[in-house]
């Protein structure tokens, strides 16, 4: 991906970098400290605001917490999005303090224990079934209450979809259930006193293609379209997201038109006349967020070894993990890097930027241009707003927690 066109977002003070409007070294003032992520408000609202007028009107869109749990950014989203999909019992609270209606808040993911299951009935979230113990987890737990629990199924499909930087359905799977248990496991909750929805695929995440996107919706609105022939009625369609976003020089942003064009069509032609009136729900986390928020550390050393220029900052893999190439990467790639309070400085020395850590894994940059950097200066990670802090091992080292900002 080119990185001006990511600055440009941003936007630009005084040669540095500006996050919710505020240059990048007074904002580092008022942070109090690096590293820190800084996420910007107006950006998450500019991409709720594409995302709305490109997908059909109709379309419901979730946000999938654990790609940003920090409490404020979900508060944020309360206002803008439809829905929050939760993962964890703490994600569910976060969700839950937010004014976002329990009716549309859904809680997916595998190995929900009985206590996180009582959590969700007792708060009357949708709860995805993932396995034929949850569904009698949640069977019990809406007897003890005396509370109809409100569920839809997770369906592992009969199809994979390619090109997804992780890849959660099709094949053999931890998440969902097979299509084809999908009526045993129907007659159990029909037997029971739960209130069914509909059901739910989310098949992988971080794609860049619309065409295996589309694709992939068109065939999970036919299996799931398939699957209500022998079901209760359906009220609740969720056709999982997976949308990616660029982080490398090859990546090509989305072409969200055409995937809003797949789905109006699928709106028409599928849905609407053998669903009229179910929620059909797309769910993104990185669309959302991964774009709005950078990752600030400090340089606290230039050192040369034979050769090699080395940039020594604060941070490191363990805040951000997924940069140092560790978090599901198979070959490792350099993230969009900047020296924050240089912008309009010409990239002349070639260096390598790594973090604090005692390891050779701790790898920010790889042979990157940069402008000549100083001892104090800011060097930004962009795409950091998803999957960062909360997907890196932080105790690691025993370091200071980074500090989050919404601006
Ligand atoms: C992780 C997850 C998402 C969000 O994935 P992104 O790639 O961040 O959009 C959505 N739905 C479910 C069920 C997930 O587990």
């Amino acid at each position: 991906m080119a990185i001006r066109p990511t600055i440009a977002a941003f936007g630009q003070v005084d040669g540095q970098l500006a996050v919710g409007g505020i240059p990048l070294k007074r904002l580092a003032e008022r942070v109090g400290s690096t590293p820190f992520f800084a996420y910007d408000r107006a950006l998450l609202t500019d991409r709720v605001r594409l995302l709305r007028s490109t997908l059909p009107q109709r379309i419901h869109l979730s946000y999938a917490i654990k790609a940003n749990p920090m409490p404020a950014v979900v508060q944020h989203l309360s206002t803008l999005v439809d829905s929050f999909d939760v993962a964890s019992g703490a994600e569910m609270r976060t969700a839950l303090d937010t004014p976002m209606p329990a009716a549309n808040v859904s809680f997916a993911g595998p190995g929900k224990t009985a206590a996180s299951i009582a959590q969700a009935v007792a708060s009357g979230v949708i709860i995805e079934i993932e396995s034929f113990t949850e569904a009698a987890r949640i069977v019990r737990a809406g007897e003890r209450l005396a509370i109809r629990p409100r569920v839809a199924i997770r369906v592992n499909p009969n199809f994979e979809v390619k090109g997804s930087g992780m890849r959660m359905g099709g094949g053999s799977q931890q998440f969902g259930i097979d299509a084809e248990k999908v009526p045993s496991i129907l007659d159990k909750l029909v037997a029971a006193n739960v209130e069914f929805l509909g059901f739910h695929v989310f098949a992988g995440s971080q794609n860049l293609s619309a065409e295996i996107l589309c694709a992939a919706q068109r065939r999970t609105v036919e299996l799931i379209l398939e699957l209500a022939r022998n079901s209760p009625p359906i009220r609740y369609v969720n056709l999982g997201g997976g949308f990616g976003i660029p982080y490398f020089d090859k990546d090509r942003p989305l072409e969200l038109p055409a995937i809003g064009a797949n789905l109006a069509e699928l709106l028409e032609t599928l849905i609407e006349p053998n669903l009229p009136g179910a929620r059909v729900v797309i769910e993104l986390g990185r669309y959302i967020v991964g774009e709005c928020g950078v990752y600030v550390t400090r340089v606290v050393d230039r050192k040369l070894s034979r050769g090699r220029q080395y940039l020594v900052v604060d941070g490191g893999l363990h805040h951000q993990l997924a940069a140092s190439g560790n978090f599901g990467q198979v070959i490792r790639r350099n993230y969009p890097i900047a020296v924050g309070n240089r912008l309009c400085e010409a990239a002349d020395e070639a260096v390598t930027v790594v973090g604090c850590l005692c390891t050779p894994l701790d790898l920010l940059g790889d042979n990157v241009s940069l402008p000549h950097a100083e001892i104090g200066d800011l060097i930004v990670l962009f795409q950091a707003g998803a999957y960062g802090l909360t997907a890196s091992p932080t105790a690691f080292l025993g370091h200071a927690p980074p500090i989050e900002v919404i601006v």
